[in-house]
């Protein structure tokens, strides 16, 4: 049965025609009036460049307004837009190009080259020729069917291949309204928007702006010093960050204080080390953890602002349309994380085997692994491929990463297992420095005072930078490449 609303654009431009959507850092501004109508300009330019309903239709920008309206124009089109990491390797990219059968890639002008170099086979369309384009006469779409793909979006490949998710016009709306009933929706709400729109945390603000009738800050890129400006001077209220970019606004803002204006600092995307979330909560930064993931349309579980502060280091519990249970727990109630939601995906793109791996009658194996304390809050642990097995105890690589990175002068830690002949497995740790050099027996020390002495690194390698993703995820299953 397929469920129509009106197109979401076209309907808050009739709700709220002048009320600002897009806010960007020189100022400007847009209505969502104005925004309905360059997208819908755009949308029939694109029709005069071969875009045809059904079409995959990659974007491989950084965020700007351009590629805001490139995303609402395929919705018109009832195209489906394929979203590039613009940080992606060459090779990482062609094999997305392919796997989700792109018909054209527009591109933002300053990227074009880089496409160009690729020699692809597919057209590459850089946003102001569409621009320069002639408008057709297309009938655009005036209802969104919520059952159909709107999105598609490569995991981050931080435990094997990126997958790509299919997101509907209804993962997207349920994750939006999900959202909402956890969040609340405040009449002064401004969202700033300086994670990429090519992945979820990025991508869902843009929908819940249309959806919530909310303006959204975007910025091309995270800077510490535009984003701490942002909060301080224009009247933002939520912003939506993963862990680096809190731990460097924690450090920026000193021993300042943000406006009592500012009420959410969505944090997800990663685990967070508990000494952040300390000095945040001492810094008064209303931080509310998040759990999810592409394949859940962003947030699923958060920690609402009653339960903040009584329980740090928890991602929360499920947003009101969802459900989560944890499978096969061990006897610390340790078990896989598994989720239910009308925001989750029905699968990956083509790729029937690892869609019925993951999904079984619409719950979720996450793959990661998580406990629920006695009042139903999430705790997630760690990656189920992640987790050494060292003489039959359980040991979780970000625990040890979490201690190891809270010592003075310890810059970033990757802890992962290694092959031991007595053990099994034992932990070992990469870790850079940012100061003077630690010894050995310093480290193995502090860890002793801080974690059960089978969790101790056995070896230790110092190293000048940890194996990350275009996402800047840390590939644990990579560190033992760093053994001398
Ligand atoms: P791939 O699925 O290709 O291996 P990925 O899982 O890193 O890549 P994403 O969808 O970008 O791709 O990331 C989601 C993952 O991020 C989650 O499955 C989880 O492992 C991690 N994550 C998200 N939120 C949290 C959190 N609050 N605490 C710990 N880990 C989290
Ligand atoms: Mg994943």
């Amino acid at each position: 049965m397929s469920e129509n609303i009106p197109h979401w654009l076209t309907k808050q431009a009739s709700l709220s025609p002048h009320a600002t959507a897009l806010e960007l850092e020189d100022g400007s501004r847009f209505t969502f009036y104005e925004l309905m109508e360059q997208s819908q300009a755009f949308a029939r330019k694109l029709a005069n460049q071969g875009v045809v309903e059904g079409a995959k239709v990659g974007i491989f920008s950084t965020n700007c307004k351009g590629m805001v309206i490139a995303i609402h124009a395929l919705s018109y089109l009832h195209a489906v837009a394929v979203l590039f990491n613009v940080r992606l390797t060459k090779k990482e990219l062609a094999f997305q190009i392919e796997d989700a059968d792109v018909a054209q890639i527009l591109v933002k002008d300053d990227l074009e080259d880089h496409l160009r170099d690729m020699n692809l086979s597919t057209k590459v369309t850089p946003y102001s020729f569409v621009t320069k384009t002639e408008e057709t006469s297309h009938q655009l779409a005036s209802e969104i069917d919520l059952e159909d793909a709107f999105t598609i979006m490569y995991t981050s490949g931080t435990t094997g291949n990126p997958k790509g998710v299919v997101h509907t016009y209804g993962n997207h709306w349920w994750s939006a309204t999900g959202s909402a009933l956890n969040i609340g929706i405040h009449a002064d709400d401004k969202w700033l928007a300086a994670l990429p729109l090519f992945h979820i945390g990025g991508l869902s603000l843009l929908l819940k702006s249309v959806i919530y009738g909310m303006p959204v800050y975007l910025m091309e890129k995270f800077n510490v010093q535009k984003v701490h400006y942002a909060i301080m001077k224009c009247n933002v209220t939520i912003a939506s960050v993963v862990t680096v970019m809190l731990q460097q606004l924690v450090d920026f803002l000193g021993e300042g204080e943000y406006p009592k204006a500012f009420r959410c600092m969505l944090l997800g995307g990663g685990p967070a080390p508990k000494g952040l979330l300390e000095l945040s909560k001492a810094k008064q930064i209303p931080v509310f953890q998040s759990y999810g993931m592409t394949e859940t349309s962003s947030q699923i579980v958060t920690l609402s602002p009653n339960d903040a502060l009584r329980k740090l280091g928890s991602a929360g519990k499920p947003l009101f349309p969802a459900q989560l249970t944890i499978m096969d727990a061990d006897q610390g109630g340790v078990g896989e994380i598994v989720v239910k939601g009308p925001m989750v995906t029905r699968g990956y793109y083509k790729n029937q085997y690892a869609t019925t791996k993951a999904l079984k009658e619409g719950w979720l194996s996450t793959g990661d692994l998580g406990r629920l304390d006695g009042e139903g809050f999430l705790y997630v642990v760690e990656r189920r491929n992640d987790l050494i097995i060292s003489g039959g105890e359980n040991i979780y690589p970000s625990e040890i990463e979490s201690v190891l990175s809270s010592m003075n002068g310890v810059k970033e830690v990757g802890v992962t297992g290694i092959e031991d002949a007595k053990w099994g497995q034992v932990p070992a740790a990469f870790i850079i420095l940012d100061g003077p050099p630690i010894s050995e027996a310093a480290i193995r020390q502090y860890a002793a005072e801080n974690v059960a002495a089978f969790k101790i690194p056995k070896q230790i390698y110092f190293i000048n930078e940890l194996p990350r993703n275009a996402s800047n995820k840390l590939l644990r299953n990579e560190l033992y490449k760093l053994i001398p």
